[in-house]
């Protein structure tokens, strides 16, 4: 299993002068191809043709490869020699099985399936019972003594062919079938007859001729033909090319079309068809999971139209059929040495293959057959490693949901842009949380539900047991603060419109009122109606361990936590981290009892007036570093200078006109109207039109350098204070939003000459270092200049993706899905890292800073810092470190391990390169 997407690079282009085969038989015990032309043969292809090797029951057929389709979406059509080889396996095929394709008392059927490299699930096209027409269904009817069967199949081959190779809509066949139930008074499709069925042909053929001019062909090899283009050009239907943006898959790849003989599980009691796992893909248990329904097809078990039953009942039912299929599915296993996802087909008490992969699973499952195998001694423990996606860890450390339970609503999706799963009641404001989640004894879940959130909601997001924002993205305050939380949250739900005054939201008919129960999955970003239950976290998991003991071996970059509190340093230490790789001192100010001092900081007119307050907050901040150094013990502490704008610690200039407003008509002599004018005039002196592009960053400490020097004083007395009960310090002041070396240079004087005074005061030293967060496109390409005064670089490549593409971000949910809609964007790049452009100026801003100094620090901050695919990147440029929310921490290590893993053992995903 590949440990992050994969993108091909290029299609394969196929020299011309080299014969290309087009087209691979299987069947009558062994196939042209096997299971590693994956790349050739598809997912499917590359099954059929492995199962057919190793003597299983497979229907036979062929596979024509991925390069036809490239080459038909480069011409538009089949060369002569594609046309060619379908035409000789077609008639291999009619030899083996002694039958002729659509023709005579014993006609050939084939089903015309997609299969691309990766599995894609659902998103491409396939036809079923091709080679009916209206003769040859008389023959099948006749064949297997079934009108109504016979029918039926003809009936879903023309509507499928309709659909998918004619381009008729679905629901213009829907439309007939659904009169004629309803002309009958039937509700289910089994209750029409075959006089009924024969009716709808005739219907649906109607249907043809109007939206084609032409009639349903009744030439089986053109069917053929027409079915084969048709699911080349499904590579390119909308669905699929989402689904491919979203997994990472090149465009470029292809389809390859599996032409293979129909195998019914529709043709009576002794028929069936089901789909299973070798072992259970929620817990990784060690047993035989799935299931089948009697007298079915495939589509009959997607449908729900009846409810499948767990495969041990097939035991009971064929016992000779169970242990043929556990005796496949267990050799299957053995073979590809990974848990297989298989679907079979049961005619008239014969068993068949039709397909076998490589099963998806949860995070849990497949920790837990990642090391079952390696006991089994079927893998070892360095491929073990890769079984499990980095991300996947989460599961061990939230609570999930429990998905047995029927009848989900899914209401809504958003970003999930904080793992885990929370159950509670909704509440609007970050005030009613507080209130509704009640005191410790007598607590109550709620979901905090807002149109984003701003730092004055944190107190309601503090007791909140789940957060969802219908606006904002994978960066907003919502996801950022939450991440640090380890609290579940879901952004950007568009759909839903929240009404924070009439407290309820609204997604499409349905309102919610506040005090409704709502179950939200921060993993996937699914909102759910009503209370679901939950899976609990269990960090020390044993199995947990195991794996992680495994890859830590391999890994050579650091892994810290960003951690503003001592409360989530302590934690982040417990999951692994080596150091505090960004501390935002701006959080410590938020708290109840800090924030009137700082708004009165900021209301001060004179320096004097401003370091009165600054003196008040000094001792709290100092507690904190110590709490923090504490916690850190030994390892290293980042401490970031002041970063927002000013404006974020006082209250919105809307609430303050409003409250204003209130007092002049309720109470016109109130003391506080003179106070809140004040407010409301520095408010709107603060007001920019750029926040994020303006008074902020180490443009506060350069204008306001006695806020500088008041954060300087509190980190170096803490840090000389814990020196002095014994425990190693090691800060790192971090000056944030440089873009050139003047102004590095002003604020590490100002860094150092307030760590001589506090030395020289307290009679201790403590090494530190000082350095720069880049995070501006103009300190990559002067890096060089800066490393002169910086002793370490760490990439802020939040800000970095933001003033690299000029997207702000916590807008970018406004235009995201177009972008990635239309291809313009693979991914959010706020959330994996965009290698080619923001990547680039990260790889030069390394080189230039190791040729100023071989010996700078390098590492990352921003959100990527806990993004699997990012970490690798950050692997691949040489970082020291990378650093991530705490809840991050355990995939972070993973992904590093792997990463090194993966040059070392010169494996990709697990197999060898
Ligand atoms: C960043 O910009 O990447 C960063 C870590 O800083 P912040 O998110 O606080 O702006
Ligand atoms: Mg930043």
């Amino acid at each position: 299993m590949s440990a992050t997407p994969v993108t091909e690079p290029q299609s394969k282009s196929v020299p011309q002068s080299k014969k290309v085969q087009y087209v691979y038989f299987f069947g009558g015990g062994k196939a042209e191809g096997n299971g590693k032309m994956k790349e050739d043969l598809g997912g499917k292809g590359a099954g059929l043709a492995e199962m057919t090797n190793a003597g299983l029951p497979v229907p036979p057929g062929f596979t024509i490869q991925t390069e036809a389709c490239r080459e038909y979406m480069r011409t538009q059509k089949t060369s002569d020699a594609v046309n060619k080889e379908t035409a000789d396996n077609l008639e291999k095929l009619e030899k083996l099985q002694s039958q002729k394709l659509g023709i005579g008392d014993n006609p050939l059927l084939v089903s015309v399936r997609s299969g691309a490299k990766f599995s894609m699930p659902g998103m491409m096209d396939t036809i079923l019972n091709l080679g009916l027409n209206d003769e040859s269904v008389k023959a099948l009817a006749k064949k297997v003594n079934n009108d109504r069967f016979a029918y039926d199949s003809y009936r879903r081959l023309i509507q499928m062919f309709g659909s998918v190779v004619l381009e008729i809509s679905k629901s213009t066949f829907e439309e007939v079938f659904d009169g004629k139930k309803h002309k009958r008074g039937v509700k289910l499709d089994t209750e029409l007859t075959a006089a009924d069925l024969q009716e709808v042909i005739a219907e649906y053929k109607q249907v043809v001729k109007k939206h084609t001019g032409k009639d349903f062909p009744q030439v089986p090899v053109e069917q053929l033909t027409m079915a084969r283009d048709a699911v080349f050009r499904s590579w390119n239907n909308d669905r699929a090319k989402v689904y491919r943006r979203i997994n990472n898959i090149s465009d470029d790849l292809g389809t390859a079309v599996n032409v293979q003989a129909m195998v019914f599980g529709n043709l009576g009691d002794t028929s069936g068809t089901g789909v299973g796992f070798t072992r259970n893909p929620a817990n990784g248990d060690k047993e035989f999971y799935g299931e089948f329904l009697m007298n079915a097809q495939g589509e009959d078990v997607v449908a729900g139209i009846r409810t499948p039953v767990h495969i041990s009942e097939l035991h009971k039912l064929m016992p000779a059929v169970y242990d043929q299929l556990r005796d496949i599915t267990t050799r299957l296993e053995n073979h590809y040495r990974d848990m297989q996802d298989f679907e079979f087909t049961i005619q008239e008490g014969r068993l068949y293959m039709l397909q076998t992969r490589n099963g998806k699973r949860t995070g849990r499952a497949a920790v837990r057959v990642a090391i079952d195998m390696v006991n089994e001694n079927l893998i070892k423990p360095e491929e073990a490693i890769f079984r499990v996606e980095a991300n996947q860890l989460y599961d061990f450390l939230v609570p999930n949901l429990d998905e047995s339970a029927e009848g989900i609503e899914v209401i809504a999706k958003g970003l999930p842009a904080s793992p885990g799963a929370a159950v509670g009641q909704i509440v609007f404001t970050a005030n009613d949380a507080v209130t509704f989640a009640g005191t410790q004894t007598q607590k109550k879940p709620v979901i905090l539900v807002r149109a984003e959130t701003t730092p004055e909601d944190i107190h309601g997001m503090e007791v909140a047991a789940g957060i969802l924002t219908s606006r904002g993205g994978m960066t907003s305050h919502a996801a950022v603060v939450t991440r640090g939380m380890g609290k579940c949250c879901i952004v950007g739900a568009g759909d839903i419109a929240v009404d924070e005054k009439k407290k309820e939201m609204r997604v499409g008919d349905l309102v919610l009122h506040e005090g409704d129960w709502i179950s939200i999955d921060g993993t996937t970003g699914r909102v759910i109606k009503g209370k679901l239950n939950t899976v609990p976290a269990s960090p020390d998991d044993p199995d947990l361990k195991t794996i992680m003991g495994w890859a830590e071996p391999f890994r050579t970059m650091g892994v810290r936590a960003n951690a503003d509190i001592p409360r989530d340093a302590i934690q982040a230490r417990a999951f692994g981290a080596e150091g505090i790789g960004l501390c935002r001192t701006e959080h410590m100010f938020f708290a109840e009892d800090r924030i009137p001092h700082m708004r009165a900081m900021i209301m001060a007119r004179t320096v004097d007036q401003r370091k009165v307050e600054l003196d008040k907050l000094l001792p709290m901040q100092r507690a904190d570093f110590e709490g923090v150094f504490r916690a850190m013990d030994g390892f290293p502490v980042t401490v970031r200078l002041l970063d927002p704008p000013l404006h974020e610690f006082l209250p919105r200039r809307e609430e303050l006109m409003v409250e204003i407003t209130r007092l002049e008509l309720t109470d016109a002599k109130s003391p506080k109207l003179k106070e809140l004018h004040q407010v409301l005039s520095r408010v709107e002196e603060l007001h920019e039109l750029n926040p994020m592009l303006g008074f902020r960053g180490c443009r506060l400490g350069i204008a306001y350098p006695e806020i500088s020097e008041m954060q300087c004083r509190a980190i170096f007395e803490a840090a000389v204070n814990v020196a002095k009960e014994g425990i190693k310090v090691i800060p790192e002041i971090m000056i944030p939003l440089v873009g050139m070396v003047k102004e590095m240079s002003n604020q590490g004087a100002i860094v150092r000459r307030v760590a001589d005074q506090v030395f020289k005061e307290k009679g201790t030293e403590v090494k530190y270092l000082v350095g720069t967060m880049i995070e501006l496109p103009r300190a990559c390409t002067v890096a060089d200049e800066i490393a002169v005064e910086a002793e370490f670089f760490s990439f802020g490549t939040n800000d970095l993706t933001q003033t690299a593409y000029g997207f702000s971000r916590d807008d970018i949910s406004k235009f995201l899905p177009s972008y990635i809609e239309r291809g313009i964007l693979k991914s959010d790049p706020f959330a994996t890292l965009d290698q080619e452009g923001v990547g680039q100026l990260m790889h030069m801003a390394v080189d230039k800073g190791r040729k100023q100094r071989p010996n700078v620090k390098l590492g990352i901050c921003g959100e990527h810092g806990g993004d699997p695919a990012s970490v690798e990147f950050c692997h691949k440029i040489g970082l020291n470190y990378v650093s991530c929310s705490p809840f991050r921490v355990l995939t972070a290590r993973l992904a590093a391990a792997q990463a090194a893993a993966s040059d070392k053992l010169k494996v990709e995903g697990g197999r060898t390169k």
